[in-house]
């Protein structure tokens, strides 16, 4: 059999993925098991959005769509980034793509070449290291352990971005930590970008609609306007809209990247369904206060999370701000040994697996992000399931000794 791509040899398959492959093995053998394994939000967009798609369904003209996306849904994606404070995009700077996901890979092979160096903050998102390892890229992992409360440091920027990387990618709020920049904190993360004008900038804030505590979103365009030649900005409904499954991410950029990445659409996508665009378009203009009401239920969750994990002996997690993520720092339950099982927990691995074998809950392990002292819950379950869940999790630290 000839060979596959070389490149195929760095490529992995989604550690998170993985995980919840697992639980569902587990679930069809009959195990009760409770997954705050996946990324989704656990919600539908409302009926506006359904009734759209039926229309477009009925209307519908069998053509390919435009490579860069459909004329309304870039105005509503233009309404969309001017809500979010980043008014006056031309059409001409905007790109829709089948995801979040497809146009960060596509924006890396638009702005890179094999062998130039990407920054990004660990802890990250797995996708962002996959992606860079796929395209043959020097990654430059910026530490942001838990002390810092996983964030990146002014001072830590300005030394990466001193080694002249082509492209830092920031994401706020994070995944998987759940942590949001303040805007003096973006502040003084742009003004360092600012003084170093060969990186392109990409900001993954697909997470934006769901932000806590009165926080508010803050990108580097708010503080430096000035930055628009070289910032992208990604976006998704995924996350805020509920509508993982129907693929839809959008940016905005300069003219000549989204040019760019619509050449590239060109040649692998070609464009949007007719019916996900309607329930787009949809979507970005109709009603608002679906993702304003999850975002305080969210932000109630993520205090039933923090209250279960306090104090919990060996477990410490930073506050996050955003998204519907913790990532508590587990490592001092390492050394310990599981007493029912006899198992000695040596990593976030084995703390993962016993915690999913004796007890039938499914988490992240923290070196999928590159962060082995830490794992991931994702808070998005129904609310019981959440509650007994983190009772089986406390269990589970209890019989550690
Ligand atoms: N960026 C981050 C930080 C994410 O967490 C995810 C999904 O989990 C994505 C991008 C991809 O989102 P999409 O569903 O729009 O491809």
């Amino acid at each position: 059999m000839p060979s596959l791509a070389a490149r195929m040899g760095r490529a992995r398959p989604s550690a998170i993925m993985a995980v919840a492959e697992t639980a569902k093995r587990l679930r069809a053998e009959g195990r009760d098991i409770i997954s705050f394994s996946i990324g989704v939000p656990g919600f539908l967009p409302g009926e506006h959005v359904y009734q759209a798609a039926r229309e477009a369904l009925a209307r519908d003209s069998g053509a390919y769509g435009s490579n860069r996306g459909r004329e309304d849904l870039l105005d509503a994606i233009r309404a969309h980034f001017a809500r979010l404070g980043l008014p006056g995009y031309a059409r001409e700077e905007l790109v829709t793509g089948v995801g979040a996901k497809h146009l960060l890979y596509s924006l890396l092979e638009a702005l890179c070449d094999p062998g130039d160096r990407i920054a990004f903050a660990v802890p990250y998102w797995t996708s962002y290291r996959d992606i860079a390892d796929i395209q043959g890229l020097e990654v430059d992992l910026l530490p942001c352990p838990p002390e810092q409360d996983y964030k990146l440091a002014p001072a830590q920027l300005e030394q990466a971005l001193a080694r002249r990387p082509k492209v830092l990618l920031l994401n706020n709020p994070n995944n998987p930590t759940g942590m949001v920049y303040a805007r003096e904190e973006i502040a003084a993360l742009a003004a360092v970008i600012a003084r170093f004008p060969d990186t392109w900038v990409i900001c993954d804030d697909i997470y934006n609609g769901l932000i806590f505590d009165g926080v508010g979103y803050h990108n580097p365009l708010h503080a430096e306007p000035g930055l628009r030649d070289r910032v992208i900005v990604v976006d998704s409904l995924s996350k805020t809209y509920g509508m993982p499954g129907w693929r839809v991410g959008f940016l905005a950029g300069p003219r000549a990247v989204a040019e760019a990445v619509v050449t590239l659409n060109s040649n692998h996508i070609t464009s949007l369904p007719e019916v996900v665009t309607a329930a787009a378009v949809a979507a970005l203009s109709g009603p608002q206060d679906l993702s304003q009401r999850k975002r305080e239920e969210f932000q109630a969750r993520r205090d039933r999370v923090l209250a279960a994990l306090a104090g919990l002996p060996g477990v410490r997690c930073p506050r996050p701000q955003g998204a519907f993520y913790v990532f508590p720092d587990v490592s001092g339950c390492f050394g310990r040994v599981h007493r029912p099982s006899g198992r000695r927990i040596a990593s976030d691995l084995d703390f993962c697996e016993q915690l999913l074998a004796s007890h039938g809950v499914a988490c992240v392990p923290g070196s999928a992000f590159g962060e082995p002292r830490a794992l991931r819950i994702s808070y998005t379950v129904e609310e019981a399931r959440l509650a007994e869940g983190l009772e089986r999790f406390r269990r589970f630290v209890s019989e550690l000794g």
